[in-house]
């Protein structure tokens, strides 16, 4: 069996903690497995490069930034192979380059093509444990190229896939939440996720994985193992939502503060105009987040949008641009906003959600920006002083769902089963349905008013 592990950069932070991570690739060698190895840059050596960069100008190169970038791994593979062969194992490091990860895309964002994963198996046939650079490939020009912040997780998942492996992320929290747990100590540690909900969750900001990761996993059907201590198997697995449970409720809560919002005011002839922005957004590599409007029929319109913070250079001359081609337009930039999102299947068709939802909002006084809402998904933007209050605040309300059906043997099944798998706890009451015209009139006399109502089938 091929076992794909991943350490992260606080997991290699120390020589010491990268030769206990050697010691426990032995044993898992010498159970008879075949090893490859992804790790991270030590701690926050990425951060430091880019800060590095970042005191000569604040608008480097994205290639140089990728050639920069992707050193912080390559320590770590040669300092972890220099620990297992210490160790007295065969063990050699390769750099995204040598272990034939080709890329696409733009420098700093690309996007993996193929993996040529004859070398790797080359290597395993030998007997070696392979140590792969994460986070960086190689483009068709021969350039190193890096996959967006977090993406060793995807360099791990992607080779899985084409080695046809199993892949185990390791990091420093065991497991994965339905809220970070350094924002909510009393979050609740999931057995299992489905690649739907995790994908949401980490696109939304959770940055326990990286979603392009786990959208791989999902794709390929690689099941994905997050944990924390070596050798015991207490973390989360992330896996299809059959292996899951069909009724799953609110799954998560994730803080984006990777963002920032543009209100652009006084646009002339508007519909024709919002487009050229856009134009212009893309043009400079701006990733566009949630879009809203107020007034659409007026000759001069306003538009507001969220994008990541990271892409704010770019935006910045986007901004000069468009003020050139849009004349009186008033563009206001605010880098202080967050976006807090709950997460669950279902959850937007269900009763009460948006009312539960601006309730919170409203009981502790807390304004918002912007609301978007997904199949599932609920996300606010809030300014950024408030965003870690609003995520409590629903950590505490989000699981006051109340479930309905006729039969209440399906829902005892239910409610253990959300017990057992979530972790949740459930209240079973009961309800003569008889009294209630509509679902609303149900929702309506509960009190405290619950997050939403689930209406089992046949309700
Ligand atoms: P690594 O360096 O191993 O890639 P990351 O810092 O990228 O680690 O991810 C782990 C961190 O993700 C944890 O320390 C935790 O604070 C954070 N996190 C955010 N959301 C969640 C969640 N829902 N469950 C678990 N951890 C989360
Ligand atoms: N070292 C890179 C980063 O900090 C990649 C990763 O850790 O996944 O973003
Ligand atoms: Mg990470």
């Amino acid at each position: 069996m091929i076992i794909v592990h991943k350490y992260g950069g606080s997991s290699v932070a120390t020589t010491k903690k990268i030769v206990d991570i050697a010691k426990y690739l032995g044993s898992v060698k010498g159970a008879g497995n075949d090893v490859v190895v992804v790790v991270s840059a030590m701690g926050k050596t990425t951060d430091a490069l880019i800060k590095l960069a970042h005191e000569i100008t604040n608008d480097p190169s994205k290639r140089e930034m990728d050639r920069l970038m992707s050193t912080g791994e390559q320590q770590t593979i040669a300092l972890l192979s220099i620990a297992l062969q210490s160790l007295g194992y065969d063990a050699i490091s390769l750099t995204g380059v040598q272990a034939g990860i080709k890329t696409i895309g733009h420098h700093t964002k690309n996007t993996i093509e193929s993996i040529d994963s004859d070398i790797i198996k080359k290597h395993l046939s030998e007997g070696k444990i392979v140590i792969v650079a994460g986070f960086q490939g190689v483009n068709r020009n021969g350039d190193v190229t890096t996959l967006g912040r977090g993406g060793s997780d995807t360099s791990a998942v992607a080779l899985a896939a084409a080695l046809g492996g199993k892949c185990e992320i390791y990091t420093d929290v065991d497991g994965i939440y339905s809220i970070d747990p350094r924002i909510y100590p009393n979050a609740k540690k999931m057995e299992r996720i489905s690649y739907e909900e995790m994908m949401e969750l980490a696109f939304l900001g959770a940055g326990v994985m990286e979603p392009r990761a786990v959208e791989l996993g999902g794709k390929y059907g690689v099941e994905i193992y997050v944990g924390k201590s070596l050798g015991e198997k207490n973390g989360t697995i992330i896996t299809s939502k059959e292996k899951v449970m069909e009724k799953k409720l609110i799954t998560g809560i994730s803080i984006n503060e990777n963002i920032l919002m543009v209100n652009i005011e006084n646009i002339p002839t508007y519909a024709k105009n919002v487009y050229e922005i856009f134009k212009i957004a893309e043009e400079f590599g701006v990733s566009i987040g949630i879009i809203s409007q107020n007034d659409v029929t007026s000759e001069n319109g306003s538009i507001a949008f969220t994008a990541a913070k990271t892409d704010e250079a770019g935006l910045e001359k986007a901004i000069v641009k468009l003020k050139d081609k849009l004349k009186g337009i008033e563009v206001v930039v605010n880098k202080d906003v967050s976006k807090v999102s709950l997460v669950g299947i279902g959850m937007v068709s269900n009763i009460g959600i948006a009312s539960r939802t601006f309730k919170v909002l409203s009981e502790n006084d807390i304004s918002f920006h912007q609301v978007s809402t997904s199949e599932i998904s609920f996300s606010l933007v809030v300014d950024t002083n408030k965003a870690k209050e609003v995520a409590r605040e629903y950590a505490k309300n989000g699981y006051n769902l109340y479930l309905a059906s006729r039969q209440s043997e399906d829902l005892k099944d239910l409610a253990n089963d959300i017990k057992i798998r979530s972790n949740v706890e459930v209240v079973l009451k009961e309800f003569d349905i008889t009294k209630f015209e509509t679902h609303s009139d149900f929702y309506n006399s509960l009190e405290p008013k619950p997050l939403g109502v689930i209406v089992a089938a046949g309700y």
